[in-house]
């Protein structure tokens, strides 16, 4: 009776495929076919195509269809080619044109009733599209403004399958279709200027912030507070970094606000009680974790010895290499996860449940125990700052614009000097570099060496404290880290 052929597009990890989507159609019983898809995933997408073509007002045809799906090497069928394969149907059975399939893609997941279900992954879906010469992609109607994000692609929102049927027949798709997801996410609400006193703590994240420092606040202050007001005083997402937090979003289903250039950079901040899975992701479902939704912004784990210690221990790889590796059902994913770690931590495990004022009681070995469990991660970390409750009213502290102007005019210097490498912060630059390539003044390294010699300092937290002193010999406007800058360091290694 007759041949269709479209697209669909399926992720392995953030990265698109297209998907080819053939239909013939034949004589024989009323019957639908569907190859190429897991065993499990046939019989579901079978109800809903069939379901969502009859509500959709197609008599159901008489022929014998098959639809295929190619590659039929995708381990997870997630729906969102349901679509496609019900469009491949409809033509392959001479219901709508097939010219127009051809350079089109369709994602989507099908319900009962023919509407068309948001799917998680659409932004990388339509780069894929773009990459293979594809220029239209029909996405599920939520999303209406994301055609800016990607040039060369016509992007075309749809609610339901008879809208696309209809489209497809003459051309004009519902303008109505899509609700707005706004581009760009609201800048943070929140001030530095809302913490008063708390000075070392506040210089702390401004170092961090310069420098690209992970941070260990430890004591009964403000760290919440304090990790909120990060975001907002980091340099702004560039082009880049805002594409790659887009994408991370889309794939773990956060529709709410699409990140562009100039947005703030992202916060995330699990509880102690998530899933392994909510944290570092799940190869699975193809579905990002905290570590990832914290790409390019802030990871804050409040209260972190009540964290797991798989969770603890389990930083320490995407800390050292900015991505998390997956493995599992015969496959592998990674996931961009360059954050910037802000732990926090009470003194003792009683500290959570007791109130204010109250005596502790633990023992000095209850309370070294309970900090050891951060030890792996501490290794890592090259500021500290004690906090201390807000108790009498003092004076407001600066406000989040003009730590960001510092901030900014820090992270410009770094930027300058380190222009020709890969390296964007000083955290980031290899401790071989620093002794040849960035040397800080004889006497900075002098000083350390000395902290060293008196057992202040181990041989290998050298790098680090030399990292510290570059970014607050940036924030200080000076050509390279001198005696001051060694200093520094050391007071906010020590906390
Ligand atoms: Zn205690």
């Amino acid at each position: 009776m007759g041949h269709a052929f479209t697209h669909s597009a399926a992720l392995i990890g953030l990265t698109g495929h297209i998907l080819d989507i053939e239909a013939d159609a034949g004589a024989g019983p009323p019957e639908l076919h569907l190859t190429g898809l897991p065993e499990r995933s046939v019989g579901p997408a079978r109800d809903r195509i069939r379901a969502a073509v009859l509500n959709s007002g197609i008599t159901w045809p008489d022929a014998q269809v098959t639809v295929s799906v190619c590659p039929d090497s995708m381990p997870v069928y997630d729906s969102a080619a349901d679509l496609a394969l019900a469009v491949a149907f409809l033509a392959a059975t001479g219901h709508i044109p097939r010219e127009r399939l051809a350079g089109t893609v369709f994602l989507g997941e099908l319900g009962l009733n023919g509407g068309i279900r948001p799917v998680r992954g659409v932004l990388p879906a339509i780069r894929a599209a773009a990459a293979a010469g594809l220029t239209t992609v029909v996405v599920p109607g939520f999303f209406t403004e994301i055609t800016a994000q990607t040039p060369g692609v016509v992007v075309l929102p749809a609610t339901c399958l008879a809208d696309v049927i209809a489209w497809l027949r003459d051309g004009t798709l519902n303008e109505n279709a899509g609700q707005s997801t706004p581009v760009g996410v609201p800048p943070p609400t929140v001030d530095m200027a809302d913490i008063p006193g708390s000075h070392s703590a506040r210089r702390a994240l401004e170092v961090c912030a310069a420098g690209g420092h992970h941070l260990f606040l430890q004591g009964d202050g403000p760290a919440t507070m304090l990790a909120e007001r990060l975001p907002g005083i980091l340099p702004p997402l560039d082009a880049a970094s805002a594409r790659e937090v887009a994408d991370i979003r889309s794939l773990a289903g956060r529709l709410d606000g699409i990140p562009g250039p100039g947005s703030a950079p992202p916060l995330c901040a699990p509880h102690h009680t998530s899933t392994s899975a909510a944290i570092f992701g799940s190869v699975a479902a193809n579905r990002p974790g905290a570590v990832s939704l914290a790409h390019r912004g802030v990871l804050h784990l409040s209260d972190a010895p009540e964290f797991p210690s798989t969770v603890l221990d389990g930083l320490c790889r995407p800390m050292d290499s900015g991505e998390i590796l997956l493995a599992g059902m015969g496959r592998s994913v990674r996931y961009p996860a360059r954050f910037l770690l802000v732990l926090d931590a009470r003194d003792c495990p009683c500290a959570t449940s007791r109130g204010g004022g109250e005596p502790c009681e633990c023992s000095p070995g209850v309370r070294r125990r309970y900090l050891g469990r951060l030890a792996a991660v501490l290794s890592r970390i090259e500021v500290r700052a004690w906090t201390e409750p807000i108790t009498r009213p003092v004076e407001p502290g600066e406000p989040t614009s003009v730590v960001a102007a510092r901030v900014g005019e820090a992270r410009e210097r770094a930027a300058v000097r380190l222009a020709e490498t890969p390296w964007r912060t000083n955290a980031e630059i290899p401790a071989l570099e620093l002794r040849t390539r960035f040397p800080a003044e004889p006497e900075a390294v002098a000083l350390l060496r000395s902290a060293v010699h008196v057992g202040v300092l181990t041989d290998a937290a050298l790098p680090r404290l030399l990292r510290l002193a570059w970014t607050i010999a940036d924030l200080r406007g000076a050509g390279r880290p001198a005696a001051e800058d060694a200093a520094g360091a050391l007071d906010l290694w020590e906390g």
